[in-house]
């Protein structure tokens, strides 16, 4: 049964540790972990939820973008559980653009991300899938791999001007 999971909130120590490959993807513990962060991110309204957001160490994320309230201009995907995930190649163009973290709450920050990145995961049945990702969803895949390797948004931001209150965003940009 899929279990939503408490959100590790900025400060916490997980959030800054790099998290570790999976080397069996089909244990009952990690197919656990993908169920929790599934109905975790779907509950917070997510676009995008990593594992040391709900306190665990390991290199898996949930892909699900779709349109909601907090982020009203998502593409819609099925949400998709990416294991061991990578950038295998990127463009050169980088593009600044407004994020927010469920580990963050209330804030929203504007990061620079590459607007083009072919990358490779496996899922969670196992099987490696390559892609390639542009724009809003290039965004997601950077910013949960960044957690993967200890960082948050407000890492990436060039300087505190860069950073708003959620509500401010809300007045500004929708
Ligand atoms: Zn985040």
């Amino acid at each position: 049964m899929a279990t939503s999971q408490p959100i590790a909130q900025l400060g916490h120590p997980i959030l800054t540790k790099k998290a570790q490959p999976i080397e069996d993807i089909s244990s009952p513990s990690i197919q656990q972990l993908i169920d929790d962060m599934m109905q975790t991110v779907e509950n917070a309204g997510g676009v995008g939820i990593a594992t040391p957001q709900i306190h665990h160490n390991k290199r898996i994320f949930i892909v699900c973008s779709k349109p909601n309230a907090r982020y009203p201009n998502a593409p819609d995907m099925p949400p998709t559980a990416m294991v061991n995930p990578e950038i295998v190649s990127h463009g050169n163009e980088q593009e600044n653009g407004w994020e927010g973290c469920l580990s963050v709450p209330s804030l929203r920050g504007l990061v620079p991300r590459y607007t083009y990145i072919e990358i490779s995961y496996f899922d969670r049945n196992g099987y490696k899938h390559h892609a390639i990702y542009t724009d809003f969803l290039a965004r997601i895949f950077q910013h949960e791999l960044d957690h993967l390797d200890g960082l948050t948004f407000v890492d990436r931001v060039a300087s505190t001007d860069d950073l708003i209150s959620e509500s401010e965003w809300f007045r500004q940009y929708n």
